[in-house]
């Protein structure tokens, strides 16, 4: 795999001041941050190019808590990868010196996702809050541009050819700041997806037996696309995930792990290459489950990304780190739905066994002194 990708997302920590029913990873203002040295470590294990957009979100990005650590990694990303960096904010805290701010740290687009009714908001109706948004940023020097939350893989692979011919021939166009203006809806965003966090809790998330989510921008298809304008990175604080809504075994840690490597070893897995089709059920097979059996298991509980969670529990957690947010409904239930035939599970512990010995050779310890595998 070459030392590239095409797109980062990264949600950079989880504090926000709202703590909306509709909130997919539970922010609020309690909710899990890390430091300016743990971000640090990640930079220094993202890949050598980033080859079209880098966007950062939260929790909420320009809350006074996340400041310090958005201009940071905004500063330090567009020094290092020299693209314009995006930030997703609910538009709460923004005014003309915070816009200022944004601009010195490297930031060229404001995307506020906060126009809907799920969002908290001290507007009386949303006109008056679309009206506001608009109006400071097009007088902080920004141009309006159409949202691109939620496009066909199609008119990504468009809008990259577009950006590389304009920054070959007019890079100062690219640079210019600009904003977009978005919210939730049933359509774009929660038809039938984000069975996460508050979102399923408080039973926002509408399930859809009809929709598969894993096919489409935000899914994990396409996240092994290795540098193409199709692959998009998820990352959340320190953990890699295929998809925006992140699997329940993350692909890695990157304050200890390279992403170039995590992805290697992910492509390895018959699971994640199915994910990167947009088809986590054709992968079922890893775990001598049938596909029919899956997708079936994708019918009956209204939700691709539940099903996933089901399956992905399976994986090796000496291999694939257990996502470390509470906000996977499966977590909660007793009995797993799916579990490994018994060969499998015996031909993982025995490996694990070998490596046990193996290990205590090179440590010169006795078999007596091994630790026995769990029956
Ligand atoms: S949906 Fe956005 S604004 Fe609402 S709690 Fe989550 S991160 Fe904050
Ligand atoms: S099915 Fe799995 S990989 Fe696909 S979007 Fe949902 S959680 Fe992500």
């Amino acid at each position: 795999m070459q030392n590239h990708i095409g797109s980062l997302y990264w949600v950079i920590s989880h504090i926000c001041n709202s703590e909306c029913d509709h909130c997919y990873m539970c922010c609020g203002p309690r909710a899990a941050s890390f430091t300016v040295d743990e971000a640090a470590a990640v930079i220094d294990n993202l890949p050598r190019r980033i080859n079209h957009s880098i966007i950062l979100s939260g929790g909420e990005v320009l809350h006074p808590r996340n400041r310090a650590l958005l201009f940071f990694i905004s500063g330090r990303l567009r020094a290092r990868y020299n693209l314009p960096v995006y930030i997703q904010t609910n538009g709460d805290f923004l005014d003309a010196s915070l816009i200022r701010d944004c601009l010195d740290h490297g930031i060229r687009h404001i995307s506020i996702a906060s126009m809907d009714a799920h969002h908290a908001s001290r507007f009386g109706a949303l006109k008056e809050k679309e009206a506001h948004m608009r109006a400071l940023l097009k007088s902080g020097g920004l141009v309006e541009m159409k949202p691109t939350a939620g496009l066909s893989p199609d008119k990504v692979r468009r809008m990259a050819l577009i950006k590389g011919v304009l920054r070959a021939a007019a890079p100062r166009l690219l640079e210019k700041p600009s904003f977009s203006i978005w919210g939730a809806n049933e359509d774009l965003w929660l038809g039938g997806n984000w069975a996460r966090g508050r979102s399923a809790e408080s039973g926002q998330a509408l399930l859809n037996a009809g929709h598969n989510f894993c096919g489409i921008w935000s899914g994990g298809l396409n996240f092994l696309k290795e540098g193409r304008p199709v692959q998009e990175i998820a990352v959340q604080l320190g953990y890699a995930y295929p998809c925006c809504p992140s699997t329940r075994m993350a692909l890695g840690d990157l304050r200890e792990d390279r992403l170039v490597s995590v992805l290697e070893r992910a492509a390895r897995h018959r699971v994640f290459r199915a994910i990167d089709r947009g088809k986590p059920w054709l992968g079922a097979s890893e775990f001598g489950i049938s596909a029919a059996r899956a997708r079936n298991r994708f019918k009956e509980l209204g939700n691709v990304c539940m099903m996933c969670d089901e399956l992905l529990a399976l994986l090796d957690p000496d291999e694939f780190p257990a996502s470390p947010f509470p906000v996977y409904p499966q977590n909660k239930t007793d009995a797993p739905y799916f579990t490994l035939p018994t060969y499998l599970h015996r031909s993982r512990t025995c490996s694990k066994t070998r490596n046990i010995r193996w290990k205590s050779a090179l440590l010169n310890i006795s078999d007596a002194d091994t630790i026995a595998p769990s029956p």
